[in-house]
């Protein structure tokens, strides 16, 4: 899961980017509309969390872009939005909402609940139901991060899990290196070459060669049904 928190207030993103890394997602911040938007322009985030109070203007210009850009390219119109307010911005999340937002918290909130919302979002972008994904005998968990194979569990990295969910999310659909790269890594991460290839690896070793299959000169995908 890759989250653009867009926050001015340093000790809230802080504490938000620490909380949401230990799930095992790749968060990157900035403070402002305009780096927002830059960060929008240049690479896919899976969901955007957003305050609208920021430094050089109002979060809601960065809603109101994402909504109104350009379909097949980055940004990415799409893109679930989810705002964070202070108590008494109710006129602004009513705003918001009706501008494209897709659900929002108030300030303090509680990060578990934050996340859990995020799930949710990320659920409904990909158009599934429920919060298992099963695959033959594999079920994925996105809340707790674990896997199970005909009831077992298996022992994943925080990458290769992270590989994993995102090729089950879409499954069928294929993956590419890049896509699935840009899903793992915020900007801090320095990102080894052949990284993925070697996740993918591992991946197969734990849970069969029918898992993730691999399109030659594409990428990567989950079969509908496993062999
Ligand atoms: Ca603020």
């Amino acid at each position: 899961m890759r989250v653009l928190v867009v926050e001015d207030d340093e000790g809230i993103a802080a504490g938000l980017q620490a909380h949401l890394r230990q799930l095992g997602w790749a968060v990157d911040v900035t403070d402002g509309v305009a780096p927002a938007w830059r960060a929008l322009c240049a690479e896919p985030f899976d969901v955007v969390l957003l305050d609208l109070g920021l430094r050089d203007g109002d979060g809601a210009e960065v809603l109101r872009r994402l909504r109104h850009a350009p379909a097949g390219r980055l940004p990415d119109s799409a893109t679930p939005v989810l705002i964070m307010t202070a108590r008494d911005q109710v006129t602004s999340r009513i705003q918001s909402l009706d501008m494209g937002a897709d659900d929002y918290v108030t300030k303090p909130f509680d990060p578990d609940e934050l996340a859990a919302r995020v799930r949710a979002l990320r659920r409904r972008a990909v158009g599934r139901a429920l919060q298992l994904l099963v695959c033959g005998a594999l079920q994925v968990d996105p809340a707790s991060r674990t896997a199970r194979m005909a009831g077992q569990p298996v022992e994943l990295s925080a990458r290769e899990f992270g590989i994993l969910l995102a090729l089950m999310e879409v499954r069928p659909r294929v993956l590419s290196r890049p896509q699935i790269e840009a899903k793992l890594y915020n900007w801090d991460n320095a990102l080894e070459s052949n990284a993925v290839e070697v996740h993918v690896h591992h991946l197969r070793k734990k849970l069969g060669d029918g898992i993730i299959r691999t399109m030659r000169g594409v990428g990567y995908f989950v079969p509908e049904e496993s062999a």
